[in-house]
């Protein structure tokens, strides 16, 4: 059996989830534990920038966990096990399971492209999958919490799901969702007594107020729960595709339920004991605020019933919206309006990196945001190009020409020394206006604060918030210190000032690789160790970043440089 250990390189990862999906054993460790999943998407068609902004909201937080030591476990996957994947594959004149494994495969591509760094791929057609959902079943059923009967109502076909007259009501006679007519369908069927579990549900909600994030989106689920839960149809009839109901086989699961269960059937639910309880119950599971319901209700309701303990954390986060260049209208992505965007579009353009920086620091994660190639250009030149590639590129390339790559006592850097620099005049009247803001960014006291504070932003997912914060406090602040201090002057008239200032360039060139690595993995490891900074590029944590290099004396640039130029971070895109 392969063995599992935590990761962070996408080249590791590819390995093993490889493994990963042939079953596994993990090593014992006292790490604390972090496991997360995101949602598993239809694969009905091809993953869009909306579906991509999650993925890589989740992935900021299982890189930001295992750079704090945590053993983390991150699952992702695709939902096959539907009526509109068979359709969509006999459409196509395509055999449903090759067509279901093309698209997993076409899925992570765009993953992979993205470096999301999940450490299980669940496809909900696997046999294992399959297995694990029918003995959860089979428990709920002999725990009495699952009866036969008969179900009459408004279906629809996009959602896969029965309305309520009410939501029906409100939409003026559509799916809110998909705006089409519903039909009325009536069938024989099983049904999950969630009702039973009314209290108990409401009684978890007051015990953690963790439970539903944001904040926001707890009110909603509590008043649902206590007027408007209903109990829910399960399965469904005269459908080859599915998964079978043991005790009743010529029922199929609803997709649902077997959907929620990729959480834990990822984990050895059912066939792994030991492996199971490791990673239950889930840290964070994220999900597009739409389903919040189901995640919040029926998901804990569920657990309950087969006497598993509920999720501590579902996270509903906001969606990303097309901005319509000529209106400046936000329009919800859609086929149907033409506005679709392929994250492979952007990637090839711009850059993997480019795209997860722009989803994370322009769409708040707990609200929505907005696209456009506009904006996606400008924020890519002005934040990325221009100021952490400008500021990599000048330290670098200047240390490097005007001083043979090495520069003496580089490693060593009293923070406090800085003060002179930025109070005598370097050359002539130049003091800085905003000498104290650039000093605070390379004072030990005040970059620990900061850094707790970006720490607590990471953990609550406020990515555009903490983003803000490391351009704000230390790399606008830096590039401000260049452009007053004018290393690249100061190497011809004074070199010893000039060394000087290249060291305090250094500063928060480091602690932003530091802090960016959940972010932007590839740039930030490319600045790391572009340098001999003493502890190796896989163990750095947060805290790191704020306390400078004490081993050592001189500063060697370790960046292969081209012509006497290093090769630029994020190459400007006109
Ligand atoms: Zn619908």
């Amino acid at each position: 059996m392969p063995t599992i250990t935590a990761c962070g390189s996408a080249l590791g990862c590819a390995s093993l989830r490889l493994a990963a999906n042939h079953g596994f054993t993990t090593m014992p460790t006292d790490r604390p534990k972090f496991f997360l999943t995101t949602a598993i998407d239809y694969p009905n068609s091809r993953p869009h920038i909306g579906t991509a902004f999650e993925k890589i909201g989740a992935d900021v937080q299982a890189r930001y966990r295992r750079m704090q030591g945590y053993d983390v476990f991150f699952l992702m996957g695709n939902d096959e096990n539907t009526v509109k994947v068979a359709k969509k594959a006999a459409e196509l004149g395509q055999d449903t399971q090759a067509y279901c494994d093309d698209m997993a495969r076409q899925f992570r591509e765009v993953w992979d492209a993205l470096d999301i760094s999940y450490d299980i791929f669940i496809q909900t057609s696997s046999p294992r999958h399959h297995e694990c959902c029918r003995k959860f079943i089979q428990k709920v059923y002999d725990n009495g919490y699952i009866r036969k009967d008969k179900y009459e109502g408004w279906y629809c076909v996009g959602c896969e799901a029965f309305k309520t007259e009410q939501e029906i009501k409100e939409a003026g006679g559509v799916c809110p969702n998909h705006k089409t007519s519903p039909i009325r369908r009536s069938e024989e069927c099983y049904f999950f007594e969630q009702t039973k579990f009314r209290e108990r549900l409401l009684k978890l909600y007051k015990e953690r107020p963790e439970l539903i994030q944001p904040e926001s989106r707890r009110n909603e689920i509590i008043s649902l729960v206590k007027e408007g839960l209903y109990d829910l149809n399960i399965t469904r009839t005269g459908e080859e595709w599915g998964i079978r109901v043991p005790w009743d086989p010529k029922f199929t699961i609803y997709v649902w339920f077997d959907a929620l269960l990729t959480y834990i059937t990822g984990i050895g639910y059912g066939d792994d004991e030991a492996e199971f309880r490791k990673w239950w119950p889930c840290d964070i599971h994220f999900i597009g605020k739409d389903i919040t319901r189901f995640h919040c209700a029926t998901w804990p309701a569920m657990l309950l019933a087969a006497g598993v303990e509920p999720p501590k954390q579902v996270f509903g986060h906001g969606f990303v919206y097309i901005k319509n260049e000529e209106t400046g209208a936000a329009e919800k992505i859609s086929k149907s309006l033409g506005n679709v965007v392929e994250p492979m579009e952007i990637i090839s353009k711009f850059s993997g990196e480019a795209f997860r920086y722009y989803f994370m620091r322009e769409c708040p994660f707990p609200g929505d945001g907005e696209f456009s190639w506009q904006r996606f250009a400008d924020v890519y030149n002005s934040e990325l190009a221009n100021n952490l590639g400008n500021l990599y590129s000048r330290v670098v390339t200047l240390i490097s020409k005007n001083f043979g790559g090495t520069l003496p006592g580089g490693r060593k850097i009293d923070p406090d020394a800085i003060l002179p620099y930025y109070q005598a005049d370097l050359e002539g009247n130049r003091a800085s206006p905003d000498g104290s803001e650039a000093l605070a960014l390379i004072h030990p006291g005040s970059t620990a604060n900061v850094i707790a504070n970006l720490k607590s932003l990471v953990e609550q997912c406020r990515y555009n918030q903490a983003l803000q914060t490391i351009w704000a406090n230390f790399l606008t602040p830096a590039n401000r210190f260049a452009e007053v201090t004018e290393p690249w002057k100061l190497v011809k008239t004074n070199k010893g000032n000039a060394a000087e200032v290249l060291k305090y360039m250094l500063v928060p060139l480091r602690t932003v690789s530091i802090l960016l690595k959940p972010f932007v993995p590839r740039a930030a490891e490319t600045i790391y160790r572009s340098f001999n900074f003493t502890k190796p590029w896989e163990h750095v944590q947060y805290e790191d970043a704020a306390a400078y290099e004490t081993q050592g004396d001189d500063l060697r640039i370790l960046a292969q440089l081209e012509g006497g130029k290093v090769k630029p971070l994020f190459p400007r895109i006109g």
